[in-house]
């Protein structure tokens, strides 16, 4: 890589760390940002600079959001005392397209993964457990149906149901290993109606 400047070398080097990204396709990247108007490489840098400083965890269902309480559970509108407990944003965002859930969710920022060294210390749990001092009448899991998921499902079941609180999964309609955010409305939605309880 000394064929390159160091500022080349250090823009590949930043975005090989990336997750998906090998060298290639880093090298790629860089000689493209290289060659874009120094307008649009300001604006993405200011983009990415704007995601990072602005964008938290919301303090109650810690998914990702502008605001110190995110928009669904500000909202009068939505079910406070049905909470479904999703992996991640992105699962949240695949649930809140078909419109028909009026609950709030609870996002964990994972699953449980002994082969990542994912421990339940290291997912939203505790501030799910907190939530459910309160008045609850429901918990529907919806992590996905991989390994991980069930893993996760089974362990935050054991938690709950002596809490003396429904806890609920959704069907596993959902093809083995699919992430939430690729399966289209319909089965979702069938997933969630057909939940069973734990
Ligand atoms: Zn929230």
């Amino acid at each position: 890589m000394e064929y390159y400047s160091n500022h080349i070398n250090k823009l590949i080097e930043s975005f090989a760390a990336l997750p998906g990204i090998g060298t290639k396709t880093a090298q790629r990247l860089a000689f493209h940002v290289i060659n874009m108007p120094e307008d649009d490489v300001q604006a993405l840098a200011d983009s990415i600079i704007g995601a990072r400083k602005n964008v938290q965890y919301c303090k109650c269902c810690c998914t990702l959001t502008d605001k110190d309480i995110c928009p669904i559970c500000s909202s009068p509108e939505r079910d406070k005392k049905t909470i479904m407990v999703v992996e991640n944003s992105r699962d949240l965002a695949a649930y809140e397209k078909t419109g028909k859930y009026k609950g709030v969710y609870h996002v964990l920022q994972g699953a449980i993964s002994p082969m990542l060294g994912i421990t339940p210390a290291d997912l939203r749990i505790k501030e799910l457990l907190e939530r459910l001092k309160g008045d609850v009448n429901e918990v529907i899991i919806a992590t996905n149906s991989g390994i991980e998921g069930e893993a996760t499902a089974m362990y935050l079941s054991r938690l709950i149901k002596p809490i003396g609180i429904r806890t609920t999964r959704i069907a596993s309609g959902v093809p083995v290993g699919g992430d939430l955010e690729y399966i289209d409305e319909v089965t979702l939605l069938r997933a969630l109606d057909g939940r069973t309880e734990l």
